[in-house]
């Protein structure tokens, strides 16, 4: 016969489990998605990045886009333009002048009240690459991370703010000229190599194409359990990225061939920075929706996004996870 304390403690642990289940759902890792400027097409792959992090059943993700980009200039045909064209060309730039002063003078309002609440998110994903954000945004998010805050830097992120230190200092390369900063790649026996500033190519990718990404670091958690190779689909493969590079962990690489105006360096493509109490994960792969679908960027994604969150990773390696010699594309 169960004593009333006993039935107690049964009535008890039955409530909270079901109480706990909600709880539990809403324990997911919150993550925020930054786009709203690109020169890449933010519209198409926010969507699938949201999907990918949502599906791996770790986080729930809001997106905030900030105010547009002020539209660019038309260019003029090439070679002598002929009077109607010279009008056509004359007639564009007015239209274009007249759209970027509303443009600009609608964002200005905008850019007052984007003021997103990093603090309520354990990571941010940037897919951003556009206008400096507002001063009180830029301190505010140098706060968010040095006090715990993870980041995610996407693709062309990693091209954005080259006049914001801190944000150097988070991404640790970016898409710089030579005489920004140092570059740092790794040679055939695995080595980290660094050249320094002004010597070496600076930014730039060739041709698009297939190439396999090789893991270089197994023991850090976002890459523990990957195979060492998988094959990456069609994407850019960015090479002679620069900057202060301080304290980066070179997670994986991608061979940059000669074949496709390659430097002939294995490039960094995965890589993590810690700055402050928080920690930044880099992936240079996605491009577009396409290359975004590769089941390696995908885990990688996630996982990185999860020990940015938390400094640690438990989502497991999918059994669908590409080969050294077969993509693997999500649905
Ligand atoms: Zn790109």
């Amino acid at each position: 016969m169960m004593t009333l304390r006993w039935r107690w403690v049964v009535a008890s642990v039955v409530c909270l489990w079901w109480v706990g289940f909600p709880v539990f759902g809403a324990e997911k890792l919150r993550v925020l998605i930054i786009d709203g400027q690109n020169n890449h097409n933010w519209v198409a792959t926010t969507p699938v990045l949201k999907a990918a992090l949502e599906k791996c059943g770790r986080f729930t993700v809001d997106v905030s886009t900030t105010p547009p980009a002020p539209p660019r200039a038309p260019t003029a045909p090439r070679g002598q333009l002929t009077a109607a064209q010279k009008a056509a060309h004359e007639k564009a730039m007015a239209a274009w002048k007249e759209k970027k002063a509303a443009v600009e003078k609608e964002s200005a309002e905008q850019w007052k009240t984007w003021r997103p609440k990093f603090s309520d998110y354990a990571a941010v994903v940037s897919n951003y690459n556009g206008e400096l954000w507002p001063e009180p945004v830029c301190r505010a998010f140098e706060e968010y991370v040095r006090s715990g805050g993870g980041l995610v830097v996407f693709h062309a992120a990693n091209n954005a703010f080259p006049q914001w230190p801190e944000w150097n200092l988070m991404i640790g390369l970016g898409w710089r000229g030579n005489t920004f900063g140092d570059r740092v790649t790794v040679d055939d026996n695995g080595n980290v190599v660094r050249t320094p500033k002004g010597e070496g190519p600076g930014a730039g990718h060739g041709p698009q194409h297939e190439y396999q990404v090789r893991i270089r670091d197994r023991e850090h958690s976002i890459t523990q359990g990957l195979p060492e190779v998988w094959l990456h689909p069609k994407d850019e493969l960015y090479q002679g990225q620069r900057g202060p590079a301080k304290n980066m962990r070179i997670l994986a690489t991608a061979f940059a061939s000669p074949e496709f105006r390659g430097t002939g360096a294995h490039e960094p493509m995965l890589w993590v920075i810690p700055y402050g109490k928080g920690r930044c994960f880099t992936t240079l792969l996605g491009h577009d929706e396409h290359s975004c679908r590769c089941i390696g960027f995908q885990t990688t994604l996630c996982r990185g996004a999860e020990w940015a969150a938390t400094g640690r990773v438990t989502l497991p390696v999918p059994d669908n996870f590409p080969t050294a010699k077969e993509v693997r594309l999500a649905e």
